[in-house]
C-alpha cells in the first residue's frame, strides 16, 4: 500500500519526476539526488515496505528482488569490474532518511572502510 507521505512512493507513482534508469515493474532504479560517490543509484521496490527490522514476507520479497536486480544494474552502469558497494540503511544510527526499503549502489571511487 502506497504511503501518501513517502517520497519513494511518489517517485514510484510518477508524482515526483525522476528518471528511472531501470524498471522491471517490481523494482526501479534512480540516481541519488545527493550522490555520495561518482555512481550512486537507489534500487527501490514499487511496494511501500518499511522497516528492515520487521523482516516480514513482503519486505523479504522486495529486498530479494532488489538484490536480484542490482548486479544487472551495476553491469549496465559499467561498474562491475571496478566493483561497488550495496547498502541498506535501517534506523537512526544508519542515517536512514526515507522509511521505504531501498538498496544503495555506490561505485566509481575507492569507497574506503565501512563505518
Ligand atoms: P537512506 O538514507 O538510506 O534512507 O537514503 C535515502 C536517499 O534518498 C538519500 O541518499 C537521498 O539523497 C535520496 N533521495 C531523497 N530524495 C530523492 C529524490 N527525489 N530522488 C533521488 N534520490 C533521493
Ligand atoms: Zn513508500
Amino acid at each position: 500500500m502506497a504511503d501518501p507521505n513517502c517520497i519513494f512512493c511518489k517517485i514510484a507513482q510518477g508524482e515526483i519526476p525522476a528518471e528511472k534508469i531501470y524498471d522491471d515493474g517490481t523494482v526501479f532504479a534512480v540516481r541519488d539526488i545527493n550522490p555520495k560517490a561518482p555512481t550512486h543509484v537507489l534500487v527501490i521496490p514499487y511496494e511501500h515496505v518499511e522497516a528492515l527490522a520487521d523482516a516480514d514476507a513482503a519486505l523479504v520479497a522486495a529486498a530479494a528482488h532488489c538484490l536480484e536486480a542490482a548486479p544487472g544494474i551495476a553491469r549496465a552502469l559499467g561498474v562491475t569490474g571496478a566493483g561497488y558497494r550495496l547498502v541498506a540503511n535501517q534506523g537512526p544510527d544508519s542515517g536512514q532518511e526515507v522509511p521505504h526499503f531501498h538498496l544503495h549502489i555506490l561505485a566509481g571511487r575507492r569507497l574506503g572502510p565501512m563505518g
